[in-house]
């Protein structure tokens, strides 16, 4: 989680694993908060390493759950920042398993 901290910690809003709710305002992280922060702060570059890292375990942690989302949503949550459509996200999805 180093790499993850260092980008992150920054912003104040962070969420972990198993719950990945925002420590700091409690909402589902990526928070809007978070998501708001100008990409002169939080560039496009820097967070696909770290968020691909984080959801790959978001993924195991949040799909199993009752009324849960489902694999694509929780790509487009965390890669928000990435124009992706549906069909993108579930072969992303398909390959975080
Ligand atoms: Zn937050």
């Amino acid at each position: 989680m180093s790499v993850f901290g260092t980008v992150l910690a920054v912003t104040g809003h962070i969420g972990y694993h198993p719950s990945w709710d925002c420590e700091t305002c409690g909402e589902p992280w990526p928070c809007p908060s978070f998501r708001a922060i100008p990409r002169d702060r939080l560039d496009g570059t820097a967070l696909i390493p770290v968020m691909s890292c984080v959801l790959r375990r978001a993924i195991r942690d949040l799909r199993g759950r009752p009324e849960g989302p489902q694999p694509p949503e929780i790509v487009k949550r965390f890669l928000w920042f990435l124009p992706l459509n549906d069909e993108e996200a579930r072969a992303i999805a398909l390959r975080m398993r």
